[in-house]
Order: structure tokens, then C-alpha cells, then sequence
């Protein structure tokens, strides 16, 4: 579904990203791990357009989406939620969500996703009204987790989803990202949570100052010896 062929991005003379390549097939949770500054974050910006490779060729669905802008891409049906959510303060949770459904002009399919939203998310229908600023941490990545399913997207790019989240909390999320994925969207996970996201993940890949350093199923890479030494704390 998703392709990244040699794909190189700098941040000046930086070299932030160095000829990786890796694949998300259709109805897949991929994870991307790795230590911090390993160049995570910079791969999913570029894969949702906001930051440009100098090297090689992102295709989606069978479409090269090297040089699309972010708005192109969101239509071709790729959905980017940022680490630190950004919802949008002094907008309520309706509005927010509203936002996500920006591109799209079928309302009768928008009010049965918001349904299917409110069903994951009942915090969400409770919260309506109210200010998104005023979200606890937890409630605000459901929120931007529920805006960006409302592009409806065929695969999500999840940043760093449990940051700053209680441990509660993030069982939560990720038995929705594993609930989302059930009912057909694909998922690119970026976690610190190594052990978390490599349970839920079919596969992963690990990253290391901007290269890709071991790739396995979730399985295999929780019982890496390896991996566990130098990212799991094992
Ligand atoms: P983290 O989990 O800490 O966000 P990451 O794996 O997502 O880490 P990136 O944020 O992608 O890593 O950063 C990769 C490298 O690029 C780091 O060395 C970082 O310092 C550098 N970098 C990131 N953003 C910029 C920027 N805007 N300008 C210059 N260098 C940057």
C-alpha cells in the first residue's frame, strides 16, 4: 500500500534521513521505534508532504506521491496525526472534529464515521461544547485521533500516541488503534513505547540516527536480543 524506496530527507546539511526504504501493506500495524532524534518523526512528515525527500520515491496506492502536497496526499487518503495532537484550542470538540471532515462533501458517510467515532470515543460525544484546550491529555489524542479518522483515511500515521499519557490511558488508545485497524484502516505507528507498540504491531522497524537498523514481525523484534538491550529496557 504504502512504498518508501531510498528516501533521504535534510534539514539543511543535516542528514536526518539516509536512503531508508520500507513498506505498510494494506491492513497492517507497522511501528516504527528507536531511540529519540533516530529520524521517526521526520519519515511521517514526509510521507504526509510536510517535509520534502531529496532522494528517492514514496508511492501509495499504486501513485507516486514523492512531490504531492500535504492537501494532495490527505485526499489520496493518508491521515497524519501529529505528536503533541495540536488540536485546535478556543474551537469546541465539534468543531474540531469538524476540521477533519474539511475535504469531504459526503455528509450522509461523515455522520455515520462521526458515529462509529462516538462508539470508540464516548468521551468525545460528552465533550462536545466544550473547549478542546480544556482536554486532559488523554481525551485531546482521542480527539485527534477522531478528527483525522474523519478524513477518513485509509491509513493513519500515528505519532507517538501514548506520549505524556497515564498508563491507563494508553492501554485505552491502543486498544482503539487495534480496533481501528480491525475495521479496516491501515496503520504507521511512531512509538517510544517499544513493547507496547511491537504487541499490537504485525511488524516493525527499527530506527537509528536516521537509518533503519532491523526490521521483523512485532514477535521478532520483542525477542531480539538485540532490540531488547538497546531499546526495551530488557
Ligand atoms: P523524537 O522521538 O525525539 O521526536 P525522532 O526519531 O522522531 O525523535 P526526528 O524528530 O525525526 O527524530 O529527528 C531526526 C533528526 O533530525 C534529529 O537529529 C533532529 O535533531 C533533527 N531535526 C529534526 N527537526 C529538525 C529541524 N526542524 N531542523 C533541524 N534539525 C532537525
Amino acid at each position: 500500500m504504502l512504498e518508501i524506496k531510498d528516501v533521504s530527507v535534510r534539514y539543511g546539511v543535516i542528514e536526518a534521513i539516509k536512503r531508508v526504504s520500507f513498506e505498510v501493506n494494506e491492513g497492517e500495524i507497522v511501528t516504527l521505534i528507536g531511540a529519540n532524534g533516530a529520524g521517526k518523526t521526520t519519515i511521517l512528515k514526509t510521507i504526509s508532504g510536510l517535509l520534502r525527500s531529496s532522494n528517492g520515491s514514496i508511492t501509495f496506492k499504486g501513485r507516486n506521491i514523492t512531490k504531492a502536497d500535504a492537501r494532495t496526499i490527505v485526499k489520496a487518503g493518508i491521515s497524519h496525526v501529529p505528536e503533541g495532537r495540536h488540536v485546535f484550542g478556543g474551537m469546541s470538540v465539534k468543531e474540531n472534529l469538524d476540521m477533519g471532515a474539511f475535504l469531504r462533501k459526503d455528509s450522509k458517510a461523515i455522520e455515520e464515521d462521526l458515529d462509529r467515532i462516538f462508539r470508540s470515543f464516548p468521551v468525545l460525544k460528552e465533550r462536545l461544547n466544550q473547549d478542546a484546550a480544556t482536554l486532559s491529555g488523554g481525551e485531546q489524542q482521542m480527539l485527534a485521533m477522531g478528527r483525522s479518522l474523519l478524513s477518513s483515511p485509509d491509513l493513519i500515521l500515528l505519532d507517538e500516541p501514548s506520549m505524556g499519557l497515564a498508563p491507563l490511558f494508553i492501554q485505552e488508545i491502543f486498544n482503539i488503534i487495534e480496533e481501528v485497524n480491525k475495521r479496516g484502516t491501515t496503520v504507521l505507528l511512531v512509538e517510544q513505547n517499544a513493547n507496547v507498540a511491537l504487541e499490537i504491531a504485525d511488524r516493525g522497524y527499527v530506527f537509528e540516527t536516521g537509518k533503519i537498523v532491523a526490521a521483523g514481525t512485532g514477535k521478532e523484534l520483542l525477542a531480539s536480543d538485540e532490540v531488547q538491550k538497546a531499546y526495551l529496557g530488557g
